[in-house]
């Protein structure tokens, strides 16, 4: 009984957003708590992955032994038509080397010796002629990381130590999000803005590792799985195990509900106007992870990708009823229906269907608006 006519009483008016706006800015996200993360933990991290097979230290040297080779310096240099185009073809490769051998050795930005790099020091974007920028004063090492995180494209780059493509397995064997769902929340709250397709190819190492004998990871089985959900100061909702001693500041909404239900709610917004959802209790973010500096409902956010094009940057906000003042709310099995029963009416049961809703939650029609409502089920 959904139609988008707007004679329909079902009529919902989409356009209108209804989005509450709460600062979990990207930044406050950042790192997770790696960035503050000692020697020995890191230490311990890299013991880990032997220990549990992920790798063996001679394949941990091999990498670091590669790393270290400064392959990216002198044939780089010696091969750029700017430098051919200065120095002569015949000389350039002795000019370059002889710069590089006077280094440090180390990257300008950070120290590291790993994966190290010939950079600009002024870029080739300040040059009239691009190749004028090649000459050997104006070259300093980097390492990769370094180098990249410079580029205008990277506007959140350089914030923590790992890459993009590191942070994503720190965030994977170190945080262990349950499911696939919260490790592109966790991912986005860092501040990782790349593509969701990113963070699924990183997710096979999930299901790599969970086949493992013994397994070593484990992927949630909501389905089949009972869980609490708990409400916070905020109004946010988060699911917890079954029975799980209640975090400081939470309160139990519900108890031992089944993976497979919904959760449907009703909320007034900011703009006095009621609005219904209904997420499924699997999608509905975990509390039971260590944020470091973030509460632990941090993960309850919906998020747009960044819009290149026009310079937005992504946009991370908190899941309703976060902020909201939440009127109503129930349980939904998976062979009932949602409905909405006046409280105000003496007719006992004046109950409405309702279209069928989503985690982007629906305005309610223009008539229901006006009426005090309670969020019921029927079988169906
Ligand atoms: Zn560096």
């Amino acid at each position: 009984m959904y139609s988008n006519s707007p004679e329909d009483p079902h009529f919902v008016d989409e356009a209108t957003p209804l989005d509450a706006t709460v600062d979990i800015a990207p930044e406050t996200g950042f790192g997770l708590h790696d960035g503050s993360w000692s020697e020995d933990q890191w230490r311990e991290l890299i013991v880990s992955f032997v220990e549990n097979d992920l790798a063996s230290w001679r394949e941990l040297a091999a990498l670091i032994l590669g790393h270290l080779n400064p392959s990216q310096t002198g044939t780089s240099l010696a091969s750029s038509e700017g430098f051919k185009r200065r120095y002569g073809k015949g000389n350039t490769m002795r000019i370059v080397m002889d710069w590089a051998y006077a280094q440090t050795g180390r990257c300008e930005d950070c120290d590291s010796r790993l994966e190290l790099q010939a950079d600009h020091v002024e870029g080739r974007e300040l040059f009239d002629d691009p190749l004028e920028a090649d000459y050997i004063e104006n070259m300093t090492l980097r390492c990769r990381r370094c180098n990249v995180v410079r580029r205008p494209s990277h506007e959140l780059g350089g914030q923590t130590f790992l890459t993009a493509e590191s942070a994503l397995m720190w965030i994977l064997l170190v945080i262990k999000p349950r499911t696939f769902l919260d490790f592109v929340r966790l991912c986005r709250i860092y501040g990782m803005t790349m593509a969701d397709v990113r963070m699924q190819e990183a997710w096979a190492m999930a299901h790599w590792l969970s086949r493992n004998d013994p397994p070593l990871y484990g992927i949630e089985d909501d389905e089949n799985t009972s869980y609490d959900l708990l409400q916070w100061p905020t109004g946010t909702i988060t699911r917890t195990d079954s029975g799980a001693a209640i975090p400081d500041h939470a309160e139990r909404l519900y108890q031992n509900v089944r993976g497979d239900h919904s959760f449907a709610f009703l909320v007034i917004g900011e703009d006095k106007r009621k609005k219904l959802f209904n997420y499924p209790v699997s999608w509905i973010a975990f509390s039971t992870y260590d944020l470091g500096e973030m509460p632990p409902y941090a993960l309850a956010v919906r998020y747009t990708p960044p819009d290149r094009k026009n310079g937005r940057a992504q946009r991370v906000t908190p899941m309703p009823p976060a902020s909201l003042e939440m009127v109503s709310h129930a349980m939904v099995a998976p062979n009932e229906k949602i409905m909405l029963e006046r409280t105000d009416s003496l007719l006992v049961g004046d109950r409405t269907a309702v279209p069928v809703v989503n985690h982007n939650g629906k305005l309610l029609p223009a008539k229901l608006q006006t009426y005090d409502l309670r969020v019921v089920v029927e079988r169906i």
